[in-house]
């Protein structure tokens, strides 16, 4: 728990949200600028900043309760598709630090859904792939 952290402070019921789901680990709530009807936010109880400092086992919980909530979405409000979301740093479009998942359910019906992919998909070089490739797979 940190004294500053908004989520951390949603929580703890200090701070009122829209309440989801809850088990001992996680917290799901709504968002409050919805990219898509239903947009809601899954934390882990416990305060990790980001996707470099969640334990395994929090991230693991996080993601459970999210692919629950998506199923839900899917059946119960109609969604025809779901996006997982994580942001990672300032750079990532991370605005809060207290990790979170975002679970947007997606619409064929466009009046229920405002997300658009962030970038046009072009081919990149092969040389370039292959070399940041091998320097990922070389430190696992
Ligand atoms: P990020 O940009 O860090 O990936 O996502 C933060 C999310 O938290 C945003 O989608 C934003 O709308 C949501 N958010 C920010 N403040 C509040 C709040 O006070 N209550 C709720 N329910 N969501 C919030
Ligand atoms: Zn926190």
């Amino acid at each position: 728990m940190s004294d500053q952290c908004l989520f951390c402070g949603i929580v703890a019921g200090d701070i009122p949200s829209v309440r989801v789901a809850e088990d001992d680990d996680t917290y799901a709530f709504m968002d409050i600028n919805p990219a898509a009807d239903g947009h809601l936010l899954v934390v882990p109880k416990r305060h990790s900043t980001d996707l470099m400092d969640i334990s395994p086992d929090d991230l693991a919980a996080v993601t459970v309760t999210a692919q629950r909530i998506a199923k839900v979405a899917v059946t119960k409000l109609g969604a025809d598709g779901v996006n997982l979301l994580n942001c990672c740093g300032a750079e990532a479009w991370q605005t809060v630090f207290h990790f979170h998942v975002h679970v947007v359910p997606r619409y064929a019906d466009k009046t229920k859904d405002k997300l658009v992919l962030p970038w046009v998909p072009t081919p990149g070089d092969a040389g370039t792939i292959a070399a940041l490739g091998e320097r990922l797979a070389a430190a696992l």
